[in-house]
């Protein structure tokens, strides 16, 4: 199947991961969407098929290692390696900081695509860039499902995401959902 950003946002539509109307956000804002990337990647096929993007824009890329932060980054890594016949090793928090456990190591001189599955602020990615740089490897790019930091986030590496989802959210009481008398959900609390 062919895919471009148009068919990965009806993905994501079809299997939930993106909804549309009036939410309750964990940080206590108010939102017009919900937003949860793995629910989209529950179905290995959807990975396999949206993660091909990724590998096609950085096939001609000199890659030895494909590196991604924990935990939504693995299974993002994990297909891309697999498609660009890459080795994939991942960082997870450990006192709160990114750490290389079970073993893996940056190699100096080997290069290395980060993979992550959403950036909003691009921290982990931040960190992973920092845990290649430290230990000697080199940086060739950064690839991404979605990108929510509204175009802000820049790795100063080639970067790629395959799909722009703006993030709208608001202060409770300049809702215009609930202006509108709109019952506001929390996401998760029923069934859709
Ligand atoms: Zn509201």
């Amino acid at each position: 199947m062919n895919i471009n950003e148009e068919k990965v946002l009806e993905l994501f539509e079809e299997t939930n991961a993106l909804l549309n109307g009036h939410f309750l956000l964990t940080s206590g804002r108010h939102s017009n969407q919900y937003f949860q990337c793995a629910l989209v990647l529950q179905y290995p096929e959807y990975n396999t098929l949206i993660c091909s993007l990724i590998a096609e824009y950085f096939k001609t890329y000199e890659i030895d290692y494909v590196i991604s932060p924990a935990i939504g980054g693995i299974v993002v890594g994990q297909e891309v390696a697999r498609q660009l016949g890459k080795k994939s090793i991942f960082a997870e928090r450990e006192d709160k900081t990114l750490t290389l456990r079970r073993g893996f190591q940056i190699e100096p001189g080997k290069k290395y695509l980060v993979c992550e599955d959403v950036v909003t602020t691009g921290g982990s990615v931040f960190e992973v860039i920092e845990i290649v740089k430290k230990g000697g490897g080199i940086v060739t790019g950064v690839g991404f499902i979605v990108d929510r930091s509204n175009n802000k986030v820049k790795f100063d590496v080639p970067q790629f995401s395959t799909l722009q989802l703006e993030v709208v959210s608001y202060n409770p009481d300049e809702c215009p959902l609930c202006k509108q008398n709109i019952p506001a959900i929390k996401p998760g609390s029923r069934k859709i």
